[in-house]
């Protein structure tokens, strides 16, 4: 065994790499990696170490209020050249127009694009970089999810949510004194999107069962280990205690190294997430503000331990999948897609046209692996998932929301993101299994019963 999960931070970002008894090369280059109280500082040493001298730094009026401003002073005490951009606006989206007034004020000669701030401007200057065939690195300012280290950027891309993937940054600073003093709600927000990793790897390991799709325990374990330093720091976030912070800050770069380790977000991102995808969409064909993805992701997560309490009281039944599969119509699906997805719907009517899981035959294929590996498929839950108690237990005392009505979701949405979440992408979930047993009405009438719980 490799054990990837008793590596250090900086050896699991060796760029040789590490050969895997899955039959992959598991890689995520970082040059340069550093956590800790004042690693702010070590900026210069950082953008020298990546080999540029025309920094292009990036950031919001936030993130220049709380890092950008230092880190601008300290490359000219360096002696660095350097530009700087703040994105306009008081609410900055990762879209087509952060991306282009970022490249809009590129200078010649740029090097090297240095984000400071968290998710959105991390994934708009791994765009940017990408675009620019130049490295990319971060500053953060929040330990508020787990893209810091990871190869795709989560876009809006007219108006519709996809994951564009490039490649990690080279260089990641995460200075702890800084992160503690984010706003409350993306400390949360990173815990949100840690606990999320209890139902991603269970429905990444019953996919593999049901699918075939690839699976790495190495890569598993890693999570593991990063969400154990995450939950295991979950207590200090209230108070802001910087040993918290540092867990944090680790285990939610860990667990991007773990997406990159696998090419792809499959170890990080279960139904959970897809509720958040389904949310913001809404909200994006509404023209409506949506919260922080992890807070989102929290609540979905929630939600997603309350599916799973009645699927371990499921059994397989195939008569009533066939029914379900027989009383299917494309035209009904496709109702719903419209009415769910409003202006997205194309997108997402074209992917099933491409991947066919409606199809009668793979159905078929896919309930016999269900019926035959049900009692596995029941292990894999009571491995991976904690006690419904203990995980909420341990998100309330933080204060973080817990429901969907805490972030003025309706009944309907959520109902509807439960319905809709099988179509965003051909990925094999939890939802995915309850449509093959013919359980998807069953279910919704039961999330619907319990989601305020
Ligand atoms: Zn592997
Ligand atoms: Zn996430």
């Amino acid at each position: 065994m490799l054990h990837l999960s008793r590596l250090s931070l900086e050896a699991l970002a060796d760029p040789r790499g590490y050969d895997c008894a899955c039959g992959r090369h598991h890689v995520c280059a970082m040059a340069y990696l550093r956590v800790g109280r004042g690693a702010i500082r070590e900026t210069p040493q950082m953008v020298a170490a990546l080999g540029a001298r025309h920094p292009y730094v990036v950031c919001d009026a936030n993130t220049y209020a709380a890092a950008g401003e230092q880190v601008c002073r300290l490359l000219t005490e360096a002696g660095i050249a350097h530009a700087c951009h703040i994105l306009p606006g008081a609410h900055v989206a990762p879209d087509e127009r952060a991306v282009g007034s970022a490249l809009m004020h590129v200078q010649p000669g740029c090097d090297m694009v240095l984000g400071v701030g968290s998710g959105v401007i991390n994934d708009v200057c791994k765009v940017i970089a990408h675009a620019l065939g130049v490295p990319g690195a971060i500053v953060g300012t929040a330990p508020s999810m787990d893209g810091y280290a990871s190869s795709s950027s989560s876009m809006e891309v007219d108006r519709v949510k996809v994951s564009l993937y490039n490649r990690c940054p080279a260089g990641v600073l995460l200075d702890t004194d800084i992160l503690a003093q984010a706003p409350m709600p993306m400390l949360w927000a990173g815990l949100g999107d840690m606990v999320a990793k209890y139902i991603a790897l269970c429905e990444w390991r019953i996919a593999h069962i049901v699918t075939g799709e690839f699976y790495c325990e190495e890569v598993a374990a890693l999570m593991r280990a990063a969400m154990a330093k995450v939950v295991g720091a979950a207590d200090g976030i209230p108070a802001r205690d910087p040993d918290a912070m540092a867990a944090i800050a680790e285990g939610l770069i860990i667990a991007g190294v773990g997406m990159a380790y696998a090419g792809s977000s499959r170890p990080a991102s279960g139904l959970e997430h897809y509720f958040s995808h389904m949310w913001e969409m809404m909200a994006l064909d509404r023209g409506k503000p949506y919260a922080l993805h992890g807070i989102q992701v929290g609540v979905g997560t929630v939600l997603c331990m309350k599916l799973y309490r009645r699927i371990r009281q499921v059994r397989p039944d195939r008569a009533r999948a066939q029914a379900w599969m027989q009383a299917f119509r494309r035209e009904d699906w496709e109702a719903q897609v419209r009415r769910i997805y409003g202006k997205a719907a194309g997108t997402i009517i074209r992917l099933e046209d491409a991947c066919r899981k409606n199809d009668p035959d793979k159905h078929a294929a896919r309930l016999d692996r269900l019926i035959a590996h049900w009692d596995e498929i029941l292990r894999v839950i009571d491995e991976e998932l904690p006690d419904y108690d203990a995980l909420c237990g341990l998100m309330a005392k933080t204060g973080m929301p817990m429901r969907p009505s805490d972030l003025g979701l309706s009944i309907e949405d959520t109902v509807d993101a439960f319905l809709g979440a099988r179509d965003v992408r051909d990925k094999y979930l939890s939802c995915s299994v309850l449509w093959d047993l013919g359980l998807t009405d069953e279910f919704a009438a039961y999330l619907r019963e319990v989601a305020e719980e």
